[in-house]
């Protein structure tokens, strides 16, 4: 369920004995007497400024999920939650690669049914799909839905060693190289046509971790937009949103995590952008004292150690968490080249020395 929480919260009266409370009801009684005709003779109408909501979804893309937005009306804040609560747990269904729903093919069903049979889908993962398919032509292959194997392989002894950290051990390579021979993004044939899905190859698996909460945050903005909501900031597990600007026309501050404290290394300032980043601290186990962690380098098919965090900035979420993950996996050199090739997209990057790097706009976006 939704916790909603309102900001200006209304206090609660508790009253001790019954005979207070008839005294306190009529003063109360009394009071809003006053208050009202004062605010009839003054010509004043209820408050109408708009108020700051926020909410906390905790079912969605197994993260904790947050969001601000301004109404005049709690009730219609709160319907607009359910609203993107709604969208953002159907992304969640469809997109899921380790669950099954009733009266739904998802990404499940679709790699249950590797080199079996095409699956009919819902469009929206056809969407996504290609979407995917294109970021991975933009980074050169460095995002790669079709790494299920290799990843799997990567997830199950992340959650061996996490549960028994003595006997922690790597993935074998040979068992790696194995996965690895069943990644072609080109084994996953999207038919728009017949409405399908398939995995040709029956040992392939799909994994969308790097890109599907930053597609479904994208698509749940865009409805929000539709439906006429203008200022908006929506985290999803730290994949953040902007929808224009907070109430006071400045921008919404995202911190950025430090890949080495619990607190912030800086602040951006956005107003309509997102901003996403991928770090070394997200998710890792330790195998002999060395930290292993969840991005992996299709080149090694071990973690990345170009970078301990990386942070992009765009107003397509979509692009900018694929972006991330892609980024992650190459030489800085080369993913500089690409971000200044891409028109509305800024990045920042952590080296393993612990020096930063940006990208050629990104200062504008920094907040003091
Ligand atoms: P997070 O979702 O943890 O914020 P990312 O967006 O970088 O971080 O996604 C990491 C997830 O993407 C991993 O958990 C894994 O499922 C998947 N992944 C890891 N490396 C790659 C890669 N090179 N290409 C595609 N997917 C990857
Ligand atoms: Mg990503």
């Amino acid at each position: 369920m939704l916790s909603n929480i309102q900001t200006d919260k209304k206090e609660t009266l508790h009253w001790g004995k019954k005979t207070n409370r008839v005294i306190q009801k009529i003063k109360l009684f009394a009071l809003c007497g006053i208050l009202l005709s004062g605010m009839l003779l003054s010509g004043c109408a209820i408050d109408q400024s708009p108020k700051r909501y926020e909410t906390v979804f905790l079912d969605v893309f197994d993260t904790v999920t947050t969001v601000i937005l301004y109404d005049t009306d709690e009730n219609s804040a709160n319907a607009r939650f359910d609203e993107l609560h709604a969208l953002l747990l159907e992304y969640h269904q469809l997109f899921d690669i380790y669950h099954a729903y009733d009266g739904m093919n998802n990404l499940y069903t679709v790699n249950q049914n590797a080199g079996i049979a095409p699956v009919s889908v819902d469009a929206r993962i056809l969407d996504l799909i290609e979407y995917a398919k294109e970021m991975d032509t933009l980074t050169n292959g460095r995002m790669n839905i079709a790494m299920g194997g290799v990843l799997a392989l990567w997830q199950s002894y992340r959650d061996a060693g996490l549960d028994d950290p003595d006997n922690a051990a790597l993935p074998p390579m040979e068992e790696l190289e194995a996965a690895n021979a069943h990644a072609n993004i080109d084994s996953i044939i999207v038919d728009r046509t017949a409405g399908t899905l398939y995995v040709s190859d029956p040992e392939m698996q799909i994994d969308v971790g790097a890109i599907a909460k930053g597609y479904a945050a994208e698509q749940a903005v865009a409805a929000m937009k539709a439906d006429g909501v203008s200022e908006m900031l929506l985290s999803v597990g730290g994949n953040v949103c902007s929808i224009g600007t907070r109430l006071d026309g400045t921008g919404w501050k995202v911190g950025i995590q430090d890949p080495y404290s619990d607190g912030t290394m800086c602040a951006v300032q956005v107003a309509g952008q997102s901003v996403v980043t991928s770090g070394t601290y997200e998710r890792y186990y330790t195998v002999n004292g060395v930290r292993y962690h969840h991005i992996i380098d299709p080149a090694t098919l071990m973690p990345s150690t170009y970078y301990d965090s990386v942070t992009v900035v765009s107003e397509n979420s979509a692009l900018a968490d694929a972006l991330t993950t892609g980024l992650f996996c190459m030489p800085y050199e080369e993913a500089s080249a690409l971000v200044e090739s891409l028109s509305g997209v800024e990045a920042l990057w952590v080296l393993p020395d612990g020096s930063q790097r940006q990208s050629s706009g990104f200062s504008a976006y920094l907040a003091e």
